[in-house]
């Protein structure tokens, strides 16, 4: 698919009122290119592999086509008594990513809450009491969105009921289908009905993944959005990036850190730098990735002390923890999180506009799904890889592999090392 030259509305789509309402309260008035090109397809029952750039909006395609597919089937339902009404499950590799889903879909439910009767999400998610899920499952669902792990525990113990379940989402598919995570989805998958749909969506797909996805999936099509000219504007000074998989809206820089680099510097040298970066760029919030969970709290507290609303957050703090720092930093309560790539896909806070990377990462891939936080939506954003004489091999070899040259920001700091 490129471009997008259709002037297909939300309205042109056949949709539930309630849902174009929905829409309208979530403020999407005109549907993006992924949009356009998936949402129809989606709606005729096959089974797609979906890649468009991070941000532009992929989640509103299966939570169209599922909340839709819902209320086609309450309304069979009040025809003729004895038909199932529609089940979804959406699997999703993070936590956070699950909660962020069961959002958007109460928001979209709103304009129909109105017309007809509640829908029922239950979110399944690791970390969390078991006995939680059970009771909310227990009450029947319409939605399960749930991590791999926390899935496949509740079918294993039989405690998701599964025969219904028409629909099978996986968002992020390609992390989805990594090592650690699929035999868990193949295993859930397994115990889905055969005549389900499956539809897949990620920024990214190596062709292992696509093979891997085929074993799931009955004659899938795959849609490809290629071009991007999802930008709300161009200032003059920047000219977007258009390579396939690259994002249009956010400039690349990198930053080389200056000073004597012994290990005990590392960490004031990274702070130095990274206020700095602060200085450079006038942002609303900025999301910090570090490869190591180690220092998480120092940067944290560091950056506090320096007068920042910063926080941190990674897998090792527990799931209350998480759920109430990701609520704070998603309400613009704080203005910098320090994370790891358990926050890298999927998330979407839409004012965040800078990413730094205190690490280059670690592969072409994660830099995309990183730098992706910066720019929803075709909103305009930053993202700073910081780099220090000994990795400036690294540093080439990542720009090399993404096809994109890094612009170069100098940094000016001074670091008073006690005696
Ligand atoms: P992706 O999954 O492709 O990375 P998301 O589904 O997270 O992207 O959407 C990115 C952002 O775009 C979100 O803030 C979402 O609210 C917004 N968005 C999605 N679709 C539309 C639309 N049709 N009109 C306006 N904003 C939209
Ligand atoms: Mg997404």
């Amino acid at each position: 698919v490129k471009g997008n030259n259709s002037y297909l509305t939300f309205e042109d789509m056949f949709l539930h009122d309630g849902l174009i309402a929905g829409l309208k309260i979530c403020g999407f008035e005109k549907p993006s290119p992924v949009q356009v090109a998936s949402i129809p397809y989606a709606r005729l029952g096959c089974d797609l592999i979906i890649q468009a750039k991070s941000g532009t909006g992929k989640t509103c395609v299966y939570a169209v086509a599922i909340l839709q597919s819902i209320l086609d089937s309450q309304r069979n339902k009040t025809l003729s008594p004895s038909v199932m009404t529609t089940q979804a499950m959406i699997i999703v590799p993070t936590r956070e990513l699950a909660l962020q889903v069961a959002m958007i879909f109460s928001q979209l439910w709103k304009g129909v809450e109105s017309v007809t009767k509640r829908i029922n999400i239950v979110t399944c998610v690791g970390g969390v009491s078991v006995k939680q899920d059970h009771h909310a499952l227990s009450k029947g669902f319409d939605i399960v969105i749930g991590t791999p792990g926390r899935i496949r525990n509740l079918v294993d113990s039989a405690v998701l009921p599964l025969e219904h379940i028409q629909m099978l989402i996986m968002d992020e598919a390609d992390k989805l289908l990594e090592s650690c995570f699929y035999k868990d989805l193949f295993a859930i998958e397994q115990h889905l009905p055969r005549w389900k749909q499956v539809m897949a969506f990620s920024a990214t797909y190596s062709p292992s993944i696509l093979s891997r996805l085929g074993r799931v999936m009955k004659e899938p099509r795959k849609i490809t959005v290629l071009e991007e000219t999802w930008v709300e504007k161009v200032p003059s000074n920047k000219t977007p990036i258009y390579a396939e998989t690259s994002l249009c809206g956010i400039t690349h820089y990198k930053a080389e850190m200056e000073g004597d680099l012994m290990v005990e510097d590392i960490f004031h040298i990274h702070l130095q730098t990274l206020i700095s970066i602060f200085g450079e760029f006038s942002f609303h919030q900025c999301l910090v990735f570090c490869n190591d969970k180690s220092l998480l709290d120092r940067y944290s507290y560091g950056m506090r002390s320096a007068g920042f609303s910063a926080d941190f957050t990674s897998g090792d703090l527990n799931q209350s923890m998480r759920n109430e720092i990701f609520q704070r930093f998603y309400s613009q309560k704080t203005q910098v999180l320090f994370t790891t790539d358990l926050l890298s896909r999927g998330i979407d806070f839409v004012d965040c506009n800078l990413v730094v990377n205190l690490d280059i990462p670690k592969t072409a891939e994660t830099y995309l799904h990183r730098a992706g936080r910066a720019g929803r939506f075709g909103r305009f954003g930053n993202c700073v890889t910081i780099y220090s004489y000994q990795t400036i091999s690294e540093i080439e070899q990542l720009e090399s592999q993404l096809g994109i040259h890094f612009e170069y920001l100098l940094i000016e700091i001074s670091v008073h090392v006690e005696e």
